[in-house]
């Protein structure tokens, strides 16, 4: 099994370190976690240490600006991202500036910086939070490596997650349950579901000499090289454990609504007040504990009379987060199609301009492009959206691989989670967990039955703010004249669509068909060449098709 927690969270106990020398100092080291509310990491660091070094370390990598990429942002990750973290370690800095502490910023490689401080201040106990992650899975064992070799302590606490994945994969003998309903049954309630959370301290240990190792107070978006005018319109959500709990207080405060919450119902064009919680990037980045937050909808579920139930609860959401991280964290290869032996073998289109038409919003379908310029500017859609664009690009109309379709989610999403998000684009393209590949969402009546006004649409797409509404969502259809009148004409200022969506999806399903079939013939083991040969084969067909397609395309005016 890949990776262990020194301590689990069924064994974690914060026991008073007899053993330890006391006055010795601690090192805890922040990654995700970014919060003082129920973090035992911070908890064990802080009890009878001396001194308490808390550490953030800047990887130039995830922070600094890369100009190659297609949006502003660093290699890895999108601006609105990189705000997001931030503003929550400037919000973190602050609450441990109130306990008599602050967080020391350094830069550099994070293994190598987090060697150079155990070295230089003599750091006897070193606590992070655990990660399931590869990245930091490979990073972790770098620095346990060099701190079990000079006899420090290492404490890493399950505390991401309710669960720790390998406790359930050990439960359900090596492997991960692979559907929801086995993952509730096998993974119970959480250990920590009544344990008391330590909220709040009342102080921390003070700071102890950190010699001249470059630090740093939090650095602005402009001291990493960042433009102030490097996106038109950011996010509206601002990161921070402050935000995150007025956010969860805010959500929690109508009862009636977390009582009777259920998905996938919920309007996921609502942008001015989201249908659902919008907690996501704060779980992400660890400003909320889902502990914390699962004891508060324990709390309140005692409190009514009736409530819903996973999947479709909110306390569900929270346990599809929790099936997504085990699931992955025992699969190997789980973000990859090769190699992953959960994922479905499908030979998907390489086209690189209908994937970057899809990327920019610009296929033509505006509630596909809407969506996708949310996703720009505010790095966050309601589920449902991005439902709909993860089947448009992949099974429902574009047929391209949902690896591509996932980076980008992965760069310009501030929830971007490694495990959620390749989970879910495997659900979504059909490759893993759903399979009725025959649903399709429509681009155009999808959107309609919940925003038959367009509003979503006209806000995220103002060049079609004054097309009539029964347009809005197909405006290829509205005559030249109309057209015209709205300020937008179809193929000069809004594209025409780039696909026929219905013989699009029919094509798609044919081709799922085939696919699927191969996958049965071959028990799984399909390899490179036979996937060679079935793209081939839909290549053929595609341009039969094309041939028949060119004398049916939409009237454009
Ligand atoms: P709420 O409905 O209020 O749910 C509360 C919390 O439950 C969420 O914050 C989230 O942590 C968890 N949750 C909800 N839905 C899911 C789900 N389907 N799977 C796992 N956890 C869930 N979510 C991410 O956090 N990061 C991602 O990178 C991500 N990528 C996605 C990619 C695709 C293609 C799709 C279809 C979904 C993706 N999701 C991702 C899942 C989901 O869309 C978001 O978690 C949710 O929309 C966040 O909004 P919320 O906080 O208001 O959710």
């Amino acid at each position: 099994m890949r990776g262990f927690s020194i301590c689990s969270p069924s064994s974690y106990r914060l026991n008073p370190i007899t053993s330890m020398a006391s006055g010795s100092g601690s090192l805890i080291w922040f990654r995700k976690g970014l919060r003082v509310h129920d973090n035992p990491a911070l908890e064990y660091a802080s009890k009878t240490s001396q001194f308490l070094y808390p550490v953030f370390v800047i990887d130039p990598h995830y922070m600094e600006p890369d100009p190659s990429t297609f949006s502003p942002g660093s290699s890895l990750a999108g601006v609105n991202r990189i705000r997001f973290l931030l503003e929550s370690l400037k919000d973190l800095d602050s609450s441990l500036k109130k306990l008599g502490s602050r967080l020391l910023i350094l830069k550099g490689e994070p293994s190598e910086v987090l060697v150079r401080c155990l070295q230089e201040w003599k750091v006897k106990r070193l606590c992070f939070e655990y990660d399931t992650n590869p990245y930091y899975q490979a990073l972790d064992v770098k620095v346990k490596d060099y701190a079990s070799s000079s006899g420090i302590e290492v404490f890493s606490p399950v505390s991401h997650t309710l669960f720790n994945s390998s406790d359930i994969i050990e439960k359900n003998g090596g492997k991960p349950p692979l559907s929801y309903q086995s993952f509730l049954k096998i993974a119970g309630v959480p250990s920590s579901a009544k344990s008391e959370l330590v909220m709040s301290y009342s102080s921390l240990p003070p700071i102890g000499d950190v010699g001249n190792l470059g630090i740093s107070e939090v650095p602005t978006l402009e001291e990493l090289g960042y433009r102030d005018d490097e996106q038109a319109e950011w996010t509206p959500f601002r990161g921070g454990e402050s935000e995150a709990l007025n956010r969860l207080t805010k959500s929690l405060s109508d009862k009636a609504w977390v009582a009777n919450f259920e998905k996938p119902k919920g309007d996921p064009s609502a942008f001015l007040k989201p249908a659902t919680t919008v907690l996501s990037p704060y779980l992400k980045f660890g400003c909320l504990s889902s502990r914390y937050f699962y004891q508060c909808l324990q709390n309140i579920y005692k409190d009514v009379k009736k409530h819903t139930s996973p999947p479709v609860s909110l306390l569900g959401q929270l346990m599809w987060r929790e099936f997504f991280y085990t699931t992955a964290f025992g699969t190997p290869n789980f973000d990859k199609m090769k190699g992953n032996r959960i994922c479905k073998q499908i030979p998907w289109n390489e086209d690189h301009a209908m994937l970057a038409a899809w990327r920019d919003g610009k296929t033509g379908y505006p509630w596909i492009d809407a969506i996708m310029v949310q996703l720009r500017k505010w790095g966050w859609m309601h589920h449902l959206a991005r439902h709909c664009v993860a089947c448009f690009l992949t099974r429902g109309d574009l047929f391209i691989h949902w690896e591509q379709g996932r980076d980008v989610f992965e760069r310009l999403l501030i929830d971007s989670d490694w495990a959620i998000n390749n989970g879910n684009w495997m659900w979504l393209s059909c490759s893993s967990f759903f399979y009725q590949y025959n649903r399709i969402y429509s681009p155009i009546s999808f959107g309609k039955k919940y925003d038959p006004d367009g509003k979503y649409i006209r806000h995220f797409l103002p060049v079609l703010k004054d097309m009539p509404k029964q347009y809005i969502y197909e405006p290829w259809t509205a005559p030249l004249s109309v057209q015209t009148k709205a300020n937008c004409i179809v193929g000069k200022d809004y594209p025409k669509p780039m696909v026929l969506h219905d013989s699009a999806s029919k094509e798609c399903k044919r081709k799922m068909g085939e696919t699927y079939a191969l996958n049965k013939k071959m028990t799984g083991k399909v390899g490179d060449e036979d996937l060679r040969d079935l793209r081939r084969k839909f290549q053929k067909d595609d341009e039969h098709e094309e041939s028949k397609i060119r004398n049916q395309r939409p009237r454009i005016n």
